[in-house]
């Protein structure tokens, strides 16, 4: 599997808008089978690097192989589904005219959590088990994903983006181990999300010059109903900042298989019962988006929120390459790199995921294969 293939995006709430209007397009891959069963559709995406970016120090890949349904996705225990003959890579590919000049393709890989056309799975019937697994399976080991929380605390703006670090289960009923056979998963959970993949989002939501915040604990509630005005008081009376119902259990699956995993959030609306100073609560409004707890204004400001995404997806993609790229040459970044510096971001800051097992590997309770660590 090549190196390229290791970083991939959980999309959350309107991902299917972003899909299906074609902001977000690539290779669709399908539906991945996994002993939890098939995971959501997942597509290859790809972003541009221009060829001078990567000289200098930096070693250029080889070309990437073509993902061919025989070898690259059927390789493995499990296989996915061959995509579709008429859906060709588009969207984050090089345009004719600049292919061969210098440019050359980054691939990682998307799923939508919630369905490709529409919210066809709601949060508590989410496969997650399948998504995590799936996407392990391929190769990957770290993943951004996103949510539109509402938020708890007045402080946010709707809109606003929220790289969360802390969270509070508040789900129930949801399969949310791998390890339900023979005593491994009693894993540590500070920090909740990745360091390293935490600070990257902030550098690359700063470069973009988007309003955000680097601090949120993400109350997860089972959901699919909305929050009662008395559930809110009690979770901002113990430190939630926001709440949504899709992060559970996925941080800590991806925990489980030793994966790098942050979220990025972006807030939908001001939760039940929150309201701005001097503001009435909204009233309800029958066949509204929330039944009216979201104002005409919160669904523009969540619309150019959401519509940020395929550009910081694919900035994050490009300087993970890019640090993976450094450190396969051990090299500094040239002269003509340093407008994007490759400091401080995921490799200089202490990330625990990736070993996350180690101490059932030392104490030899489970070996190298991932695959045999899950009894089913
Ligand atoms: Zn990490």
């Amino acid at each position: 599997m090549s190196g390229l293939y290791k970083f991939a995006v959980i999309g959350g709430s309107q991902a299917y808008d972003l899909l299906s209007r074609g902001a977000i397009q690539g290779k669709r891959l399908g539906e991945r089978k996994t002993p939890f069963g098939p995971s959501q559709p997942i597509y290859l995406l790809a972003v541009d690097i221009p060829k001078e970016e990567t000289e200098g120090a930096y070693k250029i890949p080889s070309p990437l192989p073509a993902l061919s349904e025989a070898e690259g996705m059927r390789e493995g225990r499990v296989g996915v589904n061959p995509p579709p003959p008429t859906q060709k890579m588009a969207g984050f590919q090089p345009t004719p005219s600049r292919q061969g000049r210098g440019i050359f393709k980054v691939e990682f890989f998307f799923l939508s959590r919630h369905g490709e056309r529409g919210y066809e799975v709601s949060a508590p019937f989410v496969n997650y088990r399948a998504n995590i697994y799936a996407l392990k399976d391929m190769g990957v080991n770290k993943i951004l994903a996103w949510s539109g929380p509402g938020a708890i605390n007045p402080r946010y703006k709707v809109g606003q983006f929220v790289v969360v670090d802390d969270l509070i289960d508040e789900t129930w009923n949801r399969e949310s181990t791998f390890f339900e056979k023979g005593g491994l998963g009693f894993i540590r959970q500070n920090p909740v999300f990745c360091p390293s993949l935490r600070n990257l989002m902030v550098e690359v939501l700063k470069g973009q010059g988007l309003n955000f915040s680097d601090k949120g604990v993400y109350v997860c509630t089972q959901g699919p109903r909305l929050e009662t005005p008395a559930e809110i008081k009690k979770f901002a009376s113990y430190g939630g900042d926001l709440v949504g119902m899709t992060l559970v259990p996925e941080v800590f699956l991806a925990r489980e298989l030793e994966m790098c995993y942050a979220a990025l959030c972006y807030v939908s609306n001001y939760a039940e019962g929150v309201v701005k100073s001097g503001v009435a609560p909204p009233p309800f409004k029958a066949g509204e988006l929330f039944e009216g707890l979201s104002s005409q204004e919160d669904k523009v400001a969540v619309a150019q929120a959401v519509s940020q995404f395929p550009a910081i997806i694919q900035e994050i993609a490009r300087r993970l390459h890019m640090e993976s790229s450094d450190i396969v040459a051990g090299a500094v970044a040239p002269p003509g790199i340093s407008k994007t510096p490759l400091t401080q971001s995921t490799d200089s800051i202490k990330c625990p995921c990736q070993s996350s097992m180690e101490r059932y590997r030392r104490e030899g309770r489970i070996g190298e294969d991932w695959r045999k660590w899950i009894k089913r």
